[in-house]
Order: structure tokens, then sequence, then C-alpha cells
């Protein structure tokens, strides 16, 4: 039997099957076309920067391969956190008070923009601000997200300290160690919200190109030209969006990320009883394992849990099983519910742990992998991007030069060992951000 293609699981997703968001009127590019800037990726950083691009004067061009949302954008958990995997300290730590303190503000502020921009062009994407429990898998763990959660707490935060009993009571499960509740965090139906942003780019004068594979990005004089296979765009600047789907457009950049699959299941409709016991109220939750659990209520009242850990496109049947074992292990009175869509796709993952930001060449960037922490930081990028071209304002995140991973030829089977190996880590209780 052919294997699944996580590819084409789009069309399996809760969020495809359940959109308020009408799909955006666009064209195919065919033949020259010019335009001021051009944005590579229909996902969150490229619908981000392209609206805001337009919204200040510019005129970008979005090149989408398959149809907005198509990437990490349009499958993913919708779950809105702000801040990086790394926290304050290290941030000052690693940049300096001033510069480590304005990062701070940058990434703790990632919601905010997220739930400002849905409000300001009327996204109907349901969202809900419910705040985000990051829940320890182990004794081991809670000291890890505890002195994080303390972090932010001196940053003005009103964060939640949380023992076993306390996420039980918010949560209906006793499955964890404790935790932390940051209420800056909420959810969205994220297929609706990256619509609701090509809605809105295209409104300010943004064009949006599906069905239009970038192929090549070649300079042109002083500007560059990106060709698809029955056009071409010729622009002063490029930004490169394509996350965990990269390909060959830029050298060694998809050398630069590890892909890995992550994949979503959801029960079906719950009844009342179990919606007000399991996941209550909108909160959602990230486990500390580094191969975690995520799990929410979707807005029309599933339970749906995802989980990484499998390399390549082909869906593995073992993670669904993980998936499904983890949710009774959590949530037992789910025994004998039904489940009603699975689908799967592909998180960008560095070695840092963290986004990262090139310039290979003058005009021309790559804003990628924000380690499954895309939906409010992926907005951000874009913006940062759009005021850099406008503004001329320096990027306050670090731009950095695209790091090759020597091994990254033979990275399937060295995943599948590091994906053991995660597995080990994280049944010994050592914690992940
Ligand atoms: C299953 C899953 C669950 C997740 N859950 C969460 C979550 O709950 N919270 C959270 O914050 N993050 C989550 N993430 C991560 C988050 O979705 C991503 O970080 C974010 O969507 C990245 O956005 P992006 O625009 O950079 O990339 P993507 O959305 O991946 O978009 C890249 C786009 O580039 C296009 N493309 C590629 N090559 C070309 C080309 N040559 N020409 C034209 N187009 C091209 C692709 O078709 C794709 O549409 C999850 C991801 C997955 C897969």
């Amino acid at each position: 039997m052919a294997a699944t293609s996580s590819l084409e699981s789009f069309s399996r997703s809760l969020w495809w099957n359940k959109t308020e968001e009408p799909a955006p009127e666009t064209t195919r590019l065919q033949g020259p076309a010019e335009a001021d800037v051009v944005v590579v990726g229909g996902g969150f950083t490229g619908l981000s920067a392209a609206l805001h691009l337009a919204e200040k004067g510019l005129k970008p061009l979005v090149l989408e391969a398959r149809h907005i949302g198509f990437g990490a954008s349009g499958r993913n958990g919708g779950q809105v956190i702000p801040g990086l995997k790394h926290d304050p300290d290290d941030l000052r730590d690693a940049y300096g008070a001033q510069r480590g303190s304005e990062m701070i503000r940058l990434v703790g502020n990632a919601a905010d923009e997220v739930f400002d921009l849905i409000e300001r062009h009327q996204i109907r994407c349901a969202p809900q601000r419910s705040g985000w429990i990051q829940a320890a898998h182990s004794e081991l763990a809670k000291g890890s997200v505890m002195h994080r959660a303390r972090q932010w707490q001196a940053e003005g935060v009103a964060v939640e300290l949380l023992d076993r009993d306390g996420i039980a009571a918010q949560t209906g499960t006793s499955g964890y160690f404790g935790g932390w509740r940051d209420p800056r965090a909420g959810s969205l139906q994220p297929l609706d919200y990256a619509r609701g942003l090509a809605r809105a780019a295209l409104a300010a004068g943004a064009v949006i190109c599906e069905q239009s594979p970038a192929l090549e990005i070649k300079p042109h004089g002083s500007s560059w030209r990106v060709r698809t296979a029955v056009g071409h765009v010729t622009a002063k600047s490029v930004l490169v969006a394509t996350n965990g789907y990269t390909g060959r457009l830029v050298p060694d950049l998809a050398q630069s990320i590890l892909p890995v699959q992550s994949m979503i299941l959801t029960t079906e409709v719950l009844p009342d009883t179990l919606r007000r016991r399991i996941m209550p109220g909108g909160v959602v939750l990230s486990e500390t394992r580094k191969l975690a659990f995520y799990m929410r209520q979707s807005h029309d009242g599933r339970f749906m849990i995802g989980g990484r850990g499998a390399v390549g496109t082909a869906e593995k049947p073992a993670l669904l099983r993980a998936l499904q074992k983890g949710m009774l292990r959590l949530f037992p009175e789910l025994d004998g519910v039904a489940l009603d869509y699975t689908w799967s796709g592909h998180v960008a993952l560095t070695m840092d742990g963290l986004p990262h930001l090139h310039q290979p060449a003058p005009g021309l960037h790559a804003m990628l992998a924000y380690n499954g922490r895309g939906v409010a930081l992926a907005t951000v990028f874009g913006r940062l991007y759009a005021e850099h071209l406008t503004e001329g304002r320096p990027l306050l995140y670090p731009v950095t030069p695209i790091p090759r991973l020597a091994w990254h030829a033979i990275r399937k089977p060295v995943m599948d060992l590091g994906i053991r190996w995660y597995w080990l880590k994280d049944s010994l209780g050592f914690a992940s951000k």
C-alpha cells in the first residue's frame, strides 16, 4: 500500500474542511512582471511581509507554489504563543542589556501583534485569548519551566505558576508535574488567519500569485529576477519565506534546517460533558518533551492533539499511534470517541532552536525556522522585514550567515537516530523549551 503523503494531507485537515474566510482571489504568474519586492512563500512570514509592505506604499508580489497557507501556516495547531524558545535571561546574556531587552519586548509582544492584526482586519479565524500552559512531563522538567516562568514574571507578565493539581484543574488531566500559564497566548483557526492576511494584503495593493512555484532567483542588473515555469518578475528586493518547504532556490538554505513532520489528530465534536472537562475554556497546552505533544479544544469543540517525530514526506503510522496512545493516557475518558481528522506538515527546526534570518546577498533575504512557534513569530518577522525595507530600520533580530549542516545529505538516518535519542531523553524526564 502506498504511504500517505504529508504534502497532500492538507485537504484532510480540520482547517481546510471548516473555513470561514474564503480563499483569496488570486492569479497565476504569467509572462513578465515588475514589483518592488518579490516574496516567495504564501505562509504567515510571506503574507505578513506583503501586508506590511503594501500598507507602507510598496508593491509586493507573492509567489506561492501551491495555495495560500499550503505550508505549515495552514496546517498548524493554531496556538499563538509569544516568546522564543530562549528565555529572557538567555537573550540578555547573548545580546547585552539593551538589545536583549528590545528582543524580549519584540518576542514577548508577538501574540498581541497577531490579535491586533486580526482585530484591525476583521479576520474571521475564531481568535480566542485564553492563555497557554507549558506543562512539565517530569519533575526535572518542572524546575526548568518554573525558572522560565519566573523570568517572564520579572518582565511584568502576569504568569500563573501551577502545581500538578493546578494543571489538572485547568486541563482535566493529572498527567503533568506542574507548569505555568502565560496569559498573553491564545488560539485561532490558522488557515483562516492566513487567508485573512492574504485578503488584507490584496486590499492594501499586494499582488498574490498562487500555483506559481519560483524556480530560480538570479541577479538582473541592480535588481533580482525570479523565474517561474511560465513567467518572471523583476524587483529590487526578494524575501524567501519557504520554511520547512524550502527547496534549492538559495544555495545552502535547505541544508541549514531540519524539516520534521508534525502530525495532528482531532476527535469528533465532543459532548458537552467532555467539553467542560477536557481542555475547557479555550486554554492551549504544550509539553516540555523535545518530541512534545500539544493540545487544545478546536473552536468547534473537538479535542485535538499534535506531536512531532517523523522525517520525510511519507506520514508514519507509528506517529499517529503515539498520538492516540498519548491522548488516552492523558484523557482516558476519550476512549471510544471517534477520530474525525488527521493531517501533518513540516516544521523547520534549527540546531540552535532559534528562527534564522539571512541576507545572502544585497537585496536578498530569507526568514525561516520558527522551531514550531511560528504563528506569532512569523507574523512579527514579516513586519520586521517590511519596516527594514521601507524605513531603513536595522533588523533587530540578528542576521546570520546561512549555516550548512555538514551531515545534511544523510539527514534522514541521522534524524531518525536523533528522534530515537529524543524519545529516550523525553522518557528520562529531561526538559526541552
Ligand atoms: C502540524 C504543525 C503544527 C504546528 N503547530 C504550531 C502551533 O500550534 N503554534 C505555532 O506557533 N507554530 C506551530 N507550527 C509552526 C508554524 O505553523 C510555522 O512556524 C509557521 O506557519 C511558518 O510560517 P512560514 O510562512 O514561515 O512558512 P510556511 O507556512 O511553511 O510557508 C512556506 C510556503 O512556501 C511555499 N513554497 C515553498 N517553496 C516555494 C517556491 N519555490 N515557490 C513558491 N512558494 C514556495 C510553500 O508552498 C508554503 O506555502 C506548527 C507547524 C506544523 C506543521
